[in-house]
């Protein structure tokens, strides 16, 4: 094992006022899931995304695509398109209101849902049930914006609704957008690894006020108007708390930074195994897509390069570097295997290849070196 200190792959970073407005809440007694740092955080997020976005601060990103599906009335037997290339938050909560997910594969240049293999998925699902999926969930993973435009035109198409999950994507942008804004819904992700956090929280974005008011309402156990507790639908326990939006509210103030920081580190990546054979990254298939590069990926090949990902991956561990496969496709998760799938291998490989890196904007140059160093030496012992 390595003497040398833990590199990790993605860490929080606070920006330092922070405490000011965990303070201000213990000071005021505004220790409950609502208060004037949740709606404060969710007005910095709405002056950020746009005037014209309604966001609810939310427990998870988990629980904002499921709040999203119940008002997008997807229930029992009701198909839902799903990235199959993602965590599995993006699909869980397919499953929690009963409906069918369909999963989709990747294209190679964003890695995210393949326009092909989405309309070829409609028209099969049409063709199989006699009816199109209710609503599809394009992902942009490691903050790369999918292609939307095409996106959008299917979904326009066929009449399907979007939910966009943009866990991983805050302050990415697509063709002068930011992603989060296109679908009829959006989600977002403040657990402790994503660009900022709340130590853990989410948000759903809606574009309209109305919806924003109905995801309250559920989120606070759907109470009635009335004096006492009187319920006529199933409620939930998703608002965010007081304390943890005021983490929120500080970490809003260090956003861009923490998105340049990470830009930087991707760009000093690319120029250090520039001259790497058989490594390749993730990066902005043209100027409509700017990557908020919340971690950085490479693809191995292994004949090129000499050595495999998991050869890597443990040279890493051994040198206490922390690195992650990309994740693992839902079509080929346990849980999922029984679904639809539409696709050409392509996220598979993605994942039998690929490797995320340590991106944190608190890393050092040194810590960089000590990375490529592990890169280098893989290549020079082949
Ligand atoms: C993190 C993440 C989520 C879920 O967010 P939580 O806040 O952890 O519930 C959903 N989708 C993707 C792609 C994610 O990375």
């Amino acid at each position: 094992m390595s003497s040398q200190p833990k590199i990790w792959l993605s860490l929080a970073q606070m920006g330092g006022q922070e405490q000011k407005f965990i303070q201000e809440a213990f000071d005021t007694n505004w220790v409950v899931p609502l208060g004037p740092n949740v709606d404060g955080f969710e007005r910095d997020l709405q002056g950020y995304l746009g005037e014209d976005k309604h966001i609810v601060a939310l427990s998870s990103g988990t629980a904002a695509l499921h709040l999203a599906l119940i008002q997008m009335g997807v229930g029992e037997g009701d198909e839902v398109i799903c990235q199959s290339f993602t965590f599995s938050a993006s699909a869980n909560p397919i499953r929690y209101v009963g409906a069918i997910p369909i999963f989709v594969d990747s294209e190679p240049d964003t890695w995210n849902m393949s326009p092909k293999f989405l309309e070829e998925a409609i028209r099969d699902r049409i063709a199989q049930t006699g009816r199109a999926p209710k609503v599809m969930i394009p992902v942009h993973l490691y903050g790369m914006p999918a292609k939307m435009d095409e996106i959008m035109a299917i979904a326009n198409r066929y009449g399907i609704a979007v939910l966009e999950d943009a866990a991983e994507a805050l302050g990415s942008i697509y063709k002068g957008q930011f992603c989060g804004t296109f679908g009829e819904f959006a989600c977002l992700s403040f657990n402790g690894n994503k660009i900022i956090t709340t130590s853990g929280g989410g948000a759903l974005v809606c574009s309209r006020a109305d919806d924003a008011v109905v995801t309250k309402f559920l989120a606070t156990q759907a109470r009635d108007n009335a004096p006492h507790y009187q319920h006529s639908h199933i409620g939930y326990n998703y608002r965010l708390s007081n304390i943890c939006a005021g983490i929120g509210r500080g970490q809003m103030l260090v956003l861009d930074q923490h998105i340049a920081a990470r830009r930087s580190i991707n760009h000093k990546y690319k120029e250090m195994l520039k001259d790497c054979p058989g490594i390749s990254f993730l990066e902005n298939p043209g100027p409509a897509f700017e990557s908020n590069m919340w971690l950085t990926c490479i693809i191995i090949d292994p004949h090129k390069a000499g050595f495999s990902r998991e050869d890597l991956r443990l040279k890493m561990e051994a040198a206490n570097i922390e690195t992650r496969p990309l994740w693992k496709p839902m079509h080929l998760q346990p849980i999922f295997h029984e679904y639809p799938f539409y696709g050409d291998g392509t996220a598979e490989t993605l994942f039998n290849n690929g490797l995320c890196l340590p991106s944190h904007p608190a890393l050092t140059q040194q810590d960089l070196e000590r990375v490529v160093g592990i890169i280098d030496l893989s290549r020079l012992a082949q």
